[in-house]
């Protein structure tokens, strides 16, 4: 089963994959851990990438072409994979299938977490950290008992920087432009199922693993 999941900023991309990765015997492949390990083992692609982190630009297609395609040659991949964080863009799409035609393989099914930006605009910029001891709230659906501290140590929270209003606008419309490309090529393929992203997680893993009960 070779999965990809899509989802905007605060869909809980993160929390889902982790989810289906535990309940299936999958391959994570993400593109930002594989480039950032590529820098880390000081390979030929990740010194190459490294020089444009340097300059503060994006790693261009090329590399991280290279980097899908070297970690696609790897065998444990045949048990199946799940993709986080790619595509981005149709390109990317079309990239990326013809790395997995080259391997013989193809995508089976795409989830994409579907969610009203007004609901992620209050997960994400209701969200608050504690610095001291990890622990997330919401002010809106997880405030803290004694507002603006935490629960478990009494520090005070803070707000990430990214966190805020004008720049998740931005971000959920660079998503949306770039997204909605590469939902429409996967859905000409028929390979799309739009999951209902917000309520709890339970409830939500519950939907996509139906849709992956499914498939197996
Ligand atoms: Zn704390």
């Amino acid at each position: 089963m070779n999965l990809l999941i899509i989802g905007a900023p605060g869909a809980g991309k993160g929390t889902m994959s982790e989810l289906i990765l535990k309940n299936y015997h999958l391959v994570h492949v993400s593109t930002g851990d594989m480039l950032r390990e590529a820098v880390r083992n000081s390979t030929p692609v990740g010194l190459k990438a490294q020089e444009y982190m340097n300059r503060g630009e994006l790693v261009p297609e090329e590399i991280i072409h290279d980097i899908i395609a070297d970690r696609f040659s790897h065998s444990d991949i045949d048990a199946g994979f799940l993709f986080d964080g790619y595509p981005r863009t149709r390109n990317q799409a079309e990239d990326l299938d013809s790395i997995l035609k080259d391997m013989g393989k193809k995508i089976d099914c795409v989830i994409n977490l579907n969610i009203d930006d007004e609901e992620l605009i209050k997960r994400i910029t209701g969200r608050r950290l504690c610095p001291a001891c990890g622990e997330i709230y919401n002010v809106y659906s997880n405030p803290p008992k004694e507002e603006g501290k935490c629960d478990k140590c009494g520090a005070e929270l803070i707000q990430r920087k990214d966190d805020n209003l004008d720049s998740l606008k931005v971000r959920l419309s660079e998503y949306h432009k770039n997204t909605q490309p590469v939902i429409e090529y996967y859905e000409a393929m028929d390979l799309v199922r739009h999951v209902e992203a917000s309520g709890g997680i339970e409830e939500v893993y519950g939907r996509i693993n139906s849709i992956l009960e499914g498939l197996c």
